[in-house]
């Protein structure tokens, strides 16, 4: 078995720093609880952090548990086959499927009981649903361009587009196969109704696919269960088998964490037998978000993590959650490639999944509203036709992350059938839309539940709402001016679309309250994970891909940014849990296809070569022809996985005659990386050397630590 990086190692690197007494120690814990400070003088509470210490410092979550690596003679049975499957959500079982139809040996291992997913919309560009009922939505007609580009330019364009085209370009091929397995198990798919913004921004056409039977009609919230069973079932149907109850441990990674990912260890969890799955081709990791972690969640999404810590539980975790909110799972599958080298995502912080359910008109009075939104001082905040994921980002905004909706009784008839939640384009899994009498009938059970406010004025209006004083007068003044807005055909203020602008004049008068907590603003999950290639191939924190090792789903990196903003409705399911699922798992049956493999190159551009040519930079010290001035120097570099690295360099004959470091790098990793690294730069009397595999961070400290010195010694 392969030497992994535990916490024991880790901490006797910590012990080696401290003898080394050049740099600090390690310090893996959460920053927040840690006892000390870097420099030894200080405590948690008054832990100051700069750069340099905050690099250094390790999270709990980064470094692999004591207990771990279990020893040889516990693990009790050894598996083996091509490709071992992580996890039985969505993606794990798409892309097991996918890889079992096209002659792959493959095994799923789950912790879970059983198949899971949860909610039910999968996004699909062009499939042959669409096109039967005349949707004019591919990757080349406008509404799909346009879809994909407001995507991409709503994250800012901090997404991999690679992977977004892979999922565009393959979406319909990926969701027909997809509808005809789901229907080999009795399931039927309907189109949920499309977006229309009438500024056309964020428009949609009907894209999201539901599955569903006639037990179980509401496929937009129930119907990703049945698909997970569906394809369990087809795998099992085909020989496979799926190991539930059986816990992801650790990976192995041969060559002491620089070669092929060739094992998981797992635990049973009803007997606590370990068991060894090999792999002698491809280990995927599908194990779900890391919402459960609290650590994981400070780190990488701590802007929602400040605002839901208080409702995320992270002492229990369930790996059979199903329609749950407020956080899914730990992340044991990003931990399990952490620890063998893989970095994280490019993209900063992780995209939380956030919406908003809220009483009022139409699906709620956060989603499309046509009505007016009011802060807690009686104040418009936002052009209120927006969705529900941005109308909740917006609440959220607010100081208190309180907003009151108020529209009246004329709205119901601005439309004649009003869409409810869960129906789909003509009917067809039996939901129906709403008739404005029914719209109104459904407020006054608002009303009598005590959801929603009704009045005759808006000033009785308001005091039920419970304004007062400033506030009040803002509110019947905000309100007023809305109507004003409305009937001039323009929004002084939010410049809402005067085409959606309505007066709030015809009585009776209701409000609504969405205020943060259970049933508004809900935290979901949370996307992302893994430094991901566009093969879904898991990857070193220099993007170079680790043999073997894949992942797939809602962990895959840098597919989102920003916030999940539910633009492309059942993105997540129908973009990575299933067509990129399915594309992974018939690459991954075909031994011809060409993964991307060894480490990446860097391209010098022409600025570099005019730079190494004039002789100024730091790219001279590239050159293995370059002469320095005879003496002895010195260099640091920052980032080594002990802090910084330094070294000493001796000039004779104006060549790098020897060099010498300080070790304070873990003995596992750095410490075996920085011979290789002194022989290399001594041999091409250069700072230019190769980064050892899978010491990545020893590798650039060391290489920043000789460029250092050498530029002092240039001539
Ligand atoms: C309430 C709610 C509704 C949602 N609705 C939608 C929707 O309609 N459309 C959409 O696109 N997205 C939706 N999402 C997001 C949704 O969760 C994901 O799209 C999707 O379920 C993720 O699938 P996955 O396969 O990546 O992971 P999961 O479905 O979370 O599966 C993870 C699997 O890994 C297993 N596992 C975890 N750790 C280990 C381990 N150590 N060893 C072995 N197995 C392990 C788990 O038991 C589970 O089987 C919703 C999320 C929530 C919370």
């Amino acid at each position: 078995m392969s030497k992994q990086f535990s916490r024991r190692d880790f901490l006797k690197g910590a012990a080696a720093a401290g003898a080394g007494a050049m740099t600090m120690g390690l310090t893996a814990c959460s920053p927040a609880a840690a006892g000390n400070s870097p420099s030894g003088a200080g405590t948690a509470d008054n832990m100051v952090l700069s750069d340099q210490t905050y690099r250094n410092l390790k999270w709990k979550f980064e470094v692999m548990p004591e207990e771990y690596p279990i020893p040889e003679e516990k693990i009790t049975k050894t598996v083996t086959h091509d490709i071992i499957i992580i996890g039985s959500g969505m993606s794990g079982l798409c892309t097991a499927v996918s890889t079992k139809e096209s002659g792959a040996d493959v095994r799923v291992i789950s912790a879970g009981k059983r198949p899971i997913s949860r909610g039910g919309s999968n996004h699909a560009i062009g499939s042959k649903k669409q096109k039967e009922l005349g949707i004019d939505y591919t990757p080349d007609t406008a509404s799909g361009r346009h879809a994909a580009k407001v995507e991409k330019h709503s994250a800012a364009c901090y997404i991999d587009e690679r992977k977004w085209s892979t999922w565009i370009n393959n979406s319909g091929p990926a969701m027909d196969w997809m509808i005809d397995k789901m229907a080999s198990k009795g399931l039927k798919v309907c189109l949920e109704p499309g977006y229309v913004d009438p500024d056309g921004i964020l428009t949609v056409p009907a894209a999201s696919h539901s599955f569903y039977n006639e037990e179980v009609p509401f496929g937009m919230l129930f119907g990703a269960p049945l698909c997970a069973q569906a394809y369990a079932d087809i795998f099992k149907d085909m020989g496979g088998e799926i190991d539930f109850q059986t816990r992801a441990l650790y990976l192995i990674r041969d060559d002491n964490n620089t070669g092929r990912v060739s094992a998981v260890v797992a635990q049973n969890l009803e007997t606590g037998e370990y068991i060894k799955y090999s792999a002698n081709r491809a280990v995927v990791l599908a194990t779900g978000d890391f919402s459960k972690d609290p650590d994981m969640m400070a780190k990488y999404s701590p802007w929602a993590w400040n605002l839901y810590r208080n409702s995320i539980d992270t002492t229990k975790v369930d790996y059979d959650v199903a329609l749950a909110f407020n956080g899914l799972y730990p992340g044991d599958g990003h931990k399990m490639g952490l620890w063998i080298g893989a970095g994280w995502q490019k993209t900063y912080p992780n995209a939380p999944m956030i919406n908003c359910g809220a009483p009022g008109p139409k699906v709620n009075s956060i989603d499309n509203f046509w009505g007016i939104n009011l802060t807690s001082d009686g104040k418009r905040y936002h052009n209120e036709v927006t969705n529900f994921s941005y109308g909740a980002i917006a609440i959220l905004q607010l100081p208190d992350h309180i907003a009151y909706s108020v529209w009246d009784s004329r709205y119901a008839y601005i439309q004649d059938i009003w869409e409810t939640f869960g129906c789909s384009v003509n009917n067809e899994n039996g939901i129906l839309g709403a008739t404005p009498e029914q719209m109104i009938a459904g407020w006054e059970a608002d009303v009598e539940a005590g959801t929603c406010w009704k009045a005759n004025t808006i000033e009785e209006l308001v005091d039920k709402m419970g304004f007062k004083g400033e506030a009040r007068a803002n509110a019947i003044e905000s309100i007023n001016n809305y109507t004003k807005y409305a009937e001039q055909g323009r929004d002084e203020e939010y410049h809402v679309n005067p085409s959606v602008l309505h007066p709030i004049k015809t009585p009776p008068f209701y409000a609504a309250r969405t205020h943060f907590g259970k049933d508004a603003m809900t935290f979901l999950c949370v996307t992302g994970g893994l430094r991901t290639n566009e093969y879904m191939q898991v990857c070193e924190d220099d993007d170079t891909p680790i043999d073997g090792l894949f992942n797939t789903g809602i962990m895959v990196g840098d597919y989102y940014a920003g916030t999940y903003n539910f633009v492309m409705p059942g993105q997540n399911l129908g973009g990575v849990c299933n067509c990129l699922s399915y594309i992974l798992g018939r690459r991954l049956a075909d031994q011809n296809f060409k993964f991307r493999s060894g480490r990446i190159q860097r391209v010098s551009t022409p600025e570099d070569e005019s730079a190494q040519n004039d002789g100024s930079s730091m790219a001279s010290l590239g050159s293995g022809d370059a002469s320095y001035n005879d003496g002895v120097y010195t260099g640091t570099g920052s980032g080594g996985m002990g802090g910084d690295v330094k070294v000493e360099v001796t000039i004779e004959n104006g060549k790098l005659a020897s060099l010498t470091y300080t070790d304070n790098e873990t003995p596992e990793i750095g410490g075996k990386a920085l011979p290789e690294l002194v022989e290399q730069a001594v041999s091409a009397n250069a700072a230019t050397v190769d980064s050892v595999s899978g010491a990545t961070m020893t590798s650039t400290a060391f290489k920043a630590a000789l460029a250092d010195a050498l530029t002092k010694a240039a001539k």
